[in-house]
C-alpha cells in the first residue's frame, strides 16, 4: 500500500475508544507501517465524548484527519457516528455498535433526561453512499459475560476491512490490552470476525426506553461536614448551583431540589467529602 490510510474511532467515555485505537496502532506498526494518532481522552468519569484519529501508512506526516478524508469510521456509539459522518469520505465504511447512550450535549432537560436523539435508521445512513456494518456489539459483549468488550468485538468486523492477517491482530491486541482480559478480548475479537457479514442490521433498531424516562429523578446529595475543608470547588462547578458555604465555611446543599445527579461534586471534592445518592421513585409516579 503506498498512500495513507485515515481511521476514525468515536464512542463516549468508558467505551474504549482509546484502548480500541492503540489496539490498531500496534497491528499497523507491527505490519511495518508507520502510524499517527491523535485523541480527546480524559472524558470517561463525565460520559463525554472521546474520539481518536488514526492515520497509518508507508509515511505520515500529520495524525489528524480531514472532513471528508477518513477510509473507515468505527462508533461506539449511534449518534456519535452520525456526528462524526461527514468525516468519511464516498464511499467509507461505517461500523457502528447500535447502542443509545445520551451524550450531554443531546440534553434537551438534564431532569427528566428527556433528549432530542437522532432517529437509528442505518437504510438513511447508507443512502448518503456509506457502507454500514451494524451490528448490537453491546449486547453480543453481554452474551459474551462481559459488556466491556464491546469495542473488541467492533475491532474484528473492522479487521475484515483492512488489510493484516488474523495473527497481527491477534499479536497485537494480546500485547494492549491487560493481561488478565486478554481471553475474553480474543474470543470478543474472534466473535466480531465472524458476525462479519450475517449480523449486519438492515433497517433501524427500535429503541427500549428505560421505564424512567421522562420522569423527574430525585437526589440525595451527602456531605461529610468532619471531612470538608471549605475549598468551594463544589460550589463553583455545581451546574444547578445546588451548593453554597456555610458560615463556618462547610459546604451545605441550599436547593436539593435542583440536583441532577451529575456527580460532579462527588466527582470533584478532594477530600471525598460528598456522595450523591439517587432516591426511590415511586412505581406509581412512573406509570402515571
Ligand atoms: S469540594 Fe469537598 S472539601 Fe471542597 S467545599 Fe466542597 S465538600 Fe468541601
Ligand atoms: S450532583 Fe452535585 S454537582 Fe451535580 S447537580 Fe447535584 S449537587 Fe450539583
Amino acid at each position: 500500500m503506498g498512500e495513507v490510510r485515515n481511521l476514525l474511532i468515536v464512542g463516549v467515555g468508558g467505551q474504549g475508544v482509546v484502548l480500541a485505537s492503540d489496539i490498531v496502532a500496534a497491528v499497523c506498526l507491527r505490519h511495518g507501517y508507520d502510524v499517527k494518532k491523535s485523541e480527546v481522552h480524559g472524558m470517561a468519569q463525565r460520559g463525554g465524548v472521546v474520539y481518536s484519529h488514526l492515520r497509518y501508512g508507508p509515511n505520515v506526516h500529520s495524525p489528524l484527519i480531514e472532513r471528508g478524508r477518513a477510509d473507515a469510521l468505527l462508533a461506539l456509539e449511534w449518534s456519535e457516528a452520525l456526528r462524526w459522518l461527514p468525516y468519511l469520505r464516498p464511499g467509507g465504511v461505517l461500523v457502528v455498535d447500535m447502542v443509545r447512550s445520551i451524550p450531554p450535549i443531546a440534553l434537551r432537560d438534564r431532569m427528566t433526561w428527556k433528549s432530542a436523539y437522532p432517529p437509528m435508521d442505518v437504510d438513511q445512513v447508507r443512502a448518503l453512499q456509506v457502507e454500514v456494518c451494524a451490528c448490537n456489539a453491546g449486547q453480543l459483549a453481554e452474551e459474551l459475560g462481559n459488556r466491556k468488550v464491546a469495542n473488541t468485538i467492533l475491532l474484528g468486523i473492522l479487521s475484515n476491512l483492512l488489510e493484516f492477517s488474523q495473527e497481527e491482530w491477534e499479536e497485537a491486541l494480546s500485547a494492549v490490552v491487560p493481561p488478565h482480559t486478554v481471553d475474553i478480548n480474543l474470543q470478543a475479537f474472534r466473535l466480531g470476525r465472524s458476525v462479519h457479514a450475517e449480523r449486519f442490521t438492515a433497517g433501524g433498531i427500535p429503541v427500549d426506553l428505560p421505564p424512567t424516562y421522562g420522569v423527574p429523578r430525585r437526589f440525595r446529595v451527602e456531605i461529610v461536614e468532619a471531612w470538608c475543608k471549605g475549598c468551594g470547588i463544589c460550589v463553583r462547578l455545581c451546574p444547578e448551583e445546588c451548593l453554597r458555604l456555610d458560615s463556618r465555611e462547610r459546604a451545605k446543599v441550599g436547593d436539593p431540589g435542583r440536583c441532577t445527579g451529575c456527580q460532579i461534586c462527588q466527582l470533584l471534592c478532594p477530600d471525598f467529602a460528598i456522595a450523591v445518592h439517587e432516591e426511590q421513585v415511586e412505581e406509581a409516579s412512573i406509570r402515571g
